[in-house]
């Protein structure tokens, strides 16, 4: 056996040493958490609709009959992207994909009064489907709505030096393919200490399926994602959770 072989051999080894405890934790009958659509329905009905903002409640209701509604943030992932604002203090903001705002809205309620977002996206027309709520709430002055692909903007912002290290906090949701290069810019933006939220990480389960058990056209963002979470892992610029909440988020601090 080569030495190669051998490492391989190990870390195959220690693989299964580490799923063998984590399934053997607390001798539950499935490792996995989210053993029903009953348990994500208690959390929603527990923890999540009764504290959700009413804006909020409207803006989903207003998203409802779009065909691409699932785009929208879901409840409980907005419940832990606003703990995180808050943990951070967040006050000045980035956010790449709007749609028709939920993400955005529920920013805007939680950063301070005077707090700014810089808001992004390819097509306005849907983030005027939220726009009445956001006005209602009395919060549109914090947002910064630009539209525009995100590459071009980050890049623009990018030139002024005074906005290095000037975000405490981005959200990222977005063209997949992108993921890495708007990481790489983020590495920039958002202060030593800030976080950078990644949404659709686990793209429906997908990244732990074979290439042929997936659907065609959801293959490249599949490849993406899988290439921008190894890539991640492996980024010792940041600290990282990776949350199995909505459609996965990737949580990272930036700690240099
Ligand atoms: N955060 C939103 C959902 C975003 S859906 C919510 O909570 O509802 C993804 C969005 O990314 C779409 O609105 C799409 O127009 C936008 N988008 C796709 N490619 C983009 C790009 N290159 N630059 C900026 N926005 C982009
Ligand atoms: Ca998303």
């Amino acid at each position: 056996m080569t030495r190669g072989e051998k490492g391989l051999e190990k870390s195959v080894a220690s693989k299964s040493l580490e799923m063998e405890n984590t399934k053997k934790q607390g001798n539950l009958p499935n490792p996995l958490i989210l053993q029903s659509e009953e348990l994500y329905e208690y959390i929603l009905a527990t923890s999540v609709y009764p504290r959700e903002p009413e804006p909020l409640k409207e803006l989903r209701k207003a998203t409802a009959p779009q065909p691409l509604a699932y785009f929208g943030t879901s409840p409980d992932a907005g419940q832990l992207i606003a703990m995180f604002l808050k943990i951070v203090n967040a006050k000045k903001t980035i956010e790449i994909g709007v749609f028709t705002g939920y993400s955005l809205l529920l920013t805007a309620l939680t950063i301070p009064d005077d707090g700014k977002i810089t808001a992004i996206d390819v097509d306005r027309t849907k983030y005027e489907i939220g726009l009445p709520i956001i006005q209602k709430a009395g919060v549109e002055h914090k947002i910064n709505f630009i539209e525009s692909r995100a590459l071009p903007v980050l890049d623009e912002l990018l030139q002024d030096p005074k906005n290095e290290g000037s975000f405490d906090f981005a959200f990222v949701d977005a063209d997949k393919v992108n993921y890495w290069n708007y990481h790489e810019r983020m590495m920039k933006l958002v202060k030593v200490g800030g976080i950078i939220i990644y949404d659709n990480t686990l793209w429906g389960g997908y990244v732990a399926l074979p290439e042929e058990d997936v659907p065609e056209k959801k293959r490249a963002w599949r490849q993406s994602t899988i290439e921008f979470n190894n890539s991640i892992s492996s980024d010792s610029r940041v600290e990282i959770s990776h949350a199995s909440v909505g459609d996965g988020v990737l949580i990272c601090r930036r700690i240099c």
